[in-house]
């Protein structure tokens, strides 16, 4: 079955699904996007994820493409005409198309809105939390804005081509004092030896994972105790677990931090029964 792209207006084949060359998103990276999980053919999250593409856009001071209602509408189409019953819709604006100039584009001038979808194989990726990832670590070298979710990605393609070529699955950011910020595309935590779970509080620093916010929820349920606060490469790496967050990889343990076992090397308990549990506290829309 072909894929289907929804771009500026209309449903197209991938192979038909283009955008201008002058299109801001391909000039300047000026543009954001969202991931939202699809499972049992329903978005997972959907209010959170356009809550921060919402503000994403405010703070690049870019129009919306749409109202939220209608942009939930293409995605659900994009979904369903893709027929993906588990996998991810993926939704990116950009400033629109216009003659090349750094500064922003005359007024009037329209946004561009991309809207995919892809199915996963969800054993594979169930396979892969069961035997958990590798990570590296990579000094942050980002831009001081990484919490508005912004298609330019350069340090994070090039953290994650280390991570392959190292056989790791992420790469963890470090900053400048010796704490993991967040991954290429994951926030970071950590369980300590009281069984604490710890991630970086929010900032300018770090994406505001949806996942992760999904997760407290999954955390206070389970009566466990958590902190809000940086943890250092040496920290992660004497735990009694790791793991990451994201929408695609929900919650998935870290077996190996630069090569280093963390505990016996095996999947924690702890992250385990979040990743088990973590859909009963997402939101599913109705
Ligand atoms: N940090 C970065 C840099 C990311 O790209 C992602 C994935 N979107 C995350 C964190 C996790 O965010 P979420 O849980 O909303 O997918």
């Amino acid at each position: 079955m072909s894929r289907i792209a929804y771009v500026n207006g209309r449903y197209l084949p991938h192979r038909q699904a283009r955008v201008h060359v002058e299109d801001r998103g391909y000039q300047f990276a000026d543009g954001v996007y969202e991931v939202c999980e699809v499972r049992d053919g329903q978005l997972i999250d959907e209010r959170r994820h356009i809550a921060r593409l919402e503000r994403s856009l405010a703070e690049l001071k870019m129009a919306s493409p749409m109202s939220r209602a209608a942009l939930g509408a293409v995605l659900r189409e994009t979904v369903r005409r893709n027929r993906v019953n588990d996998g991810l819709v993926y939704v990116q604006v950009t400033r629109g198309v216009a003659r090349r100039d750094h500064a922003f584009p005359p007024p009037g001038t329209l946004p561009s809105l991309v809207v995919t979808a892809r199915r996963f194989d969800v054993a594979a990726n169930e396979k892969i939390a069961a035997e958990g990832i590798g990570v590296i670590t990579v000094p942050e070298d980002r831009w001081a804005r990484v919490d508005i979710k912004s298609v330019s990605l350069l340090p994070n393609v090039l953290a994650k081509q280390s991570a392959r070529e190292q056989g790791a699955r992420e790469a963890w950011y470090v900053d400048r004092d010796g704490y993991v910020t967040e991954g290429a595309s994951s926030n970071a935590w950590i369980v300590n030896r009281d069984g604490k779970l710890i991630t970086r509080a929010l900032g300018r620093d770090i994406l505001p994972g949806i996942t992760r916010s999904v997760l407290f929820d999954v955390i206070k349920a389970h009566g466990l105790q958590f902190e809000e606060r940086p943890f250092t490469v040496a920290e992660a790496q004497t735990a009694r677990e790791a793991f990451i967050t994201s929408a695609t990889q929900l919650v998935m343990p870290v077996v190996r931090i630069d090569g280093r076992p963390v505990a016996n090397g095996a999947p924690g308990l702890i992250a385990s029964a979040l990743r088990r549990d973590y859909h009963a506290y997402a939101e599913t829309a109705g």
